[in-house]
């Protein structure tokens, strides 16, 4: 039989109320109590997955460890709870409709015509139910906003929950938001109001309702929407806007949230253990100091195509208790005339991170910085894309490889640095076709990765952190993994030239063909990492690169200021030699 509770949560009134970090908020909660949890997306529209969307429309591709590319909010989802999730996570009406379709062409309806209910409605059932696989609670997030066309079908499916599994086994969150009008003076319910009914209006009766707002709401308000809503009092909760995500779980604990939804769901569970939650949340708000890294790369004026890599940085300055300001600069700004006037965005900056992309566009501005950063000796973390372009940059400036290029930016190029690998060659298909998901690494001893992996600044090893998966081995080297999302890889043809010129590549696959970190000698922090580790960075392990960049570029900004006395050192710099 099935035990498994499901809690399904809906958004309303506007977009961006920042569902998945209530979804995410409750599973810490709830994980906090000792259930086995999972946290689903449902996400309404036709793409397949998101894989194929453009960042600047939709935000960050975050990529499972078996290979999903999924919506981002999965990202949240991992780092507040100690989940590591699954294609079985991330359902978009796209991937109901392909498989309802496939069936129907397979004559597997025996002849009947296939419709929306029961047809689609009961596919996305069945996905629900297999996210759940024997879990405790599962935490379902619709995506978009109740009214919405699109995800009718999702509501119709998570109303039919409620008669297929019983109401002490299902659970409706709606969150809504409460705006105040600066005019009247007034917190405003209506919203919320219309949002419900148009919610009952297709038989979800939500049973909690989370309220975002500017200011805790008061007793009054909690209770007319109560009263207008149909729920009790203790069941309006409300979600303040916080200065920092990680403060969400507390607050929504100090609201009673948790207790309510196990009081609902009829299950007996331990006090939550929040003490690691707490630390963080003291430990942010204590922190003096910041540190500015730059961050050269095309998507940059949508900060969401960014969103894992933004709170790496940030729990990277956690575990250095420093603030990280991220400073973005369109590398496309690079391009053509005025260089050196352009190049001064990134004199306050104390560390440069390039980070992946796709296309031609914005590739020479993004060279330009790494040559910036590598002739002044500013730390320097390539991640993917920012990888290869180390290793172009390096190829044309310092082996003299003038015409030195990826494959993926000239086809024809006499010195394919980066190329492309044999079986990805002839791909007409775009969706789920790149290097996708965790791949192992190995590491060499001696290396600039191996200290990073082995222990941070502050001497905490790394080796017994599960959530990252780093093993000490037996031969001293140390063994990863780490998320990939590429078609192309660095060209052996070209290691013993690199080699030869003291370049290291610190990080193989354990066969030893595929290049995964590289560094240059010599340099105080230079590295590049052809996996994407900010998919593995949570505040409670904040990934060891992470950590070790934002400690680097302390140590710089502390030595130019040792230098200098005063502030940061402008215009010691050296520019390009254009
Ligand atoms: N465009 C490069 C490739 O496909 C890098 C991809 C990335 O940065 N994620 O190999």
């Amino acid at each position: 039989m099935d035990k498994t509770k499901y809690i399904f949560i809906t958004g309303g009134v506007v977009s961006s109320l920042g569902k998945g970090v209530a979804a995410s908020s409750i599973g810490t909660l709830l994980e906090a109590r000792g259930f086995n949890i999972t946290i689903q997306k449902l996400d309404p529209y036709i793409n397949v997955d998101p894989g194929t969307m453009n960042p600047f429309q939709h935000g960050e591709v975050f990529v499972t460890d078996d290979g999903a590319e999924t919506d981002l909010d999965l990202g949240h989802y991992e780092r507040f709870t100690s989940l590591s999730l699954t294609k079985k996570n991330n359902l978009t009406s796209g991937k109901v409709y392909d498989t309802v379709i496939n069936n129907e062409r397979r004559g597997l309806y025996l002849g009947k015509t296939v419709q929306v209910i029961p047809h689609i409605t009961d596919e996305i059932k069945k996905n629900i139910m297999e996210a759940a696989d024997g879990k405790d609670i599962v935490i379902v997030e619709i995506g978009g906003t109740v009214g919405d066309i699109e995800s009718l079908p999702f509501l119709e499916a998570i109303r039919q929950f409620k008669l297929d599994k019983g109401k002490d086994n299902v659970l409706y969150i709606h969150l809504t938001l409460v705006p105040f009008i600066k005019t009247a003076g007034e917190l405003k319910t209506k919203p919320t109001q219309h949002s419900v009914r148009e919610l009952r209006a297709i038989g979800i009766e939500p049973s909690i309702i989370i309220c975002r707002a500017d200011r805790i709401l008061p007793q009054d308000i909690k209770a007319k929407i109560a009263l207008f809503c149909n729920v009790e009092e203790g069941a309006v909760i409300t979600a303040k806007d916080e200065d920092s995500i990680y403060d969400v779980p507390l607050a929504l604990r100090r609201e009673g949230l948790d207790s309510k939804i196990i009081e609902y769901l009829n299950i007996w569970a331990r006090s939550p253990d929040l003490s690691e939650w707490e630390n963080i949340s003291n430990t942010i708000k204590t922190l003096k100091n910041s540190i500015t890294i730059g961050i050269v790369g095309k998507y940059v004026n949508l900060k969401e195509s960014y969103k894992s890599l933004n709170e790496s940085l940030i729990h990277g300055g956690l575990a250095n208790s420093i603030n990280v300001k991220v400073k973005y600069i369109n590398s496309e700004d690079f391009e053509g005339d005025c260089l050196e006037e352009k190049l001064k965005g990134l004199e306050g900056c104390s560390g440069i991170l390039v980070p992946g992309g796709f296309g031609l566009r914005g590739i020479n501005g993004m060279l330009q910085t790494v040559e910036y950063a590598r002739i002044n000796k500013i730390p320097y973390l390539g991640i993917c894309l920012g990888m290869q372009l180390l290793t172009i940059e390096y190829a044309r400036n310092v082996l003299g490889l003038r015409d030195a290029n990826s494959y993926e930016f000239n086809e024809t190029t006499p010195n394919p640095v980066i190329n492309i690998m044999d079986d990805q060659k002839n791909i007409g298909n775009m969706g789920g076709t790149m290097r996708l998901g965790a791949y192992p690494c190995v590491i060499s001893k001696n290396t600039l990765a191996y200290n990073i992996y082995f222990r941070n600044n502050k001497g905490y090893k790394y080796i017994t952190n599960d959530k990252n998966g780093v093993k000490l081995n037996l031969d001293g080297t140390i063994s990863i993994s780490e998320r990939h999302r590429h078609r192309f890889e660095f060209n052996n043809k070209y290691r013993e030239a690199f080699e030869a010129s003291g370049f290291i590549f610190s990080g193989v696959s354990p066969d030893g063909k595929l290049i995964e970190i590289c560094e240059l000698k010599d340099y105080p922090w230079f590295i590049g990492c052809q996996f994407h580790p900010e998919f593995k960075s949570s505040p409670l392990y904040p990934h060891p690169l992470f950590v070790g960049f934002v400690a680097a570029a302390v140590k710089y900004f502390n030595a130019l200021n040792g230098l200098e006395k005063s502030s940061h050192a402008k215009n010691k710099r050296k520019t390009l030699a254009l």
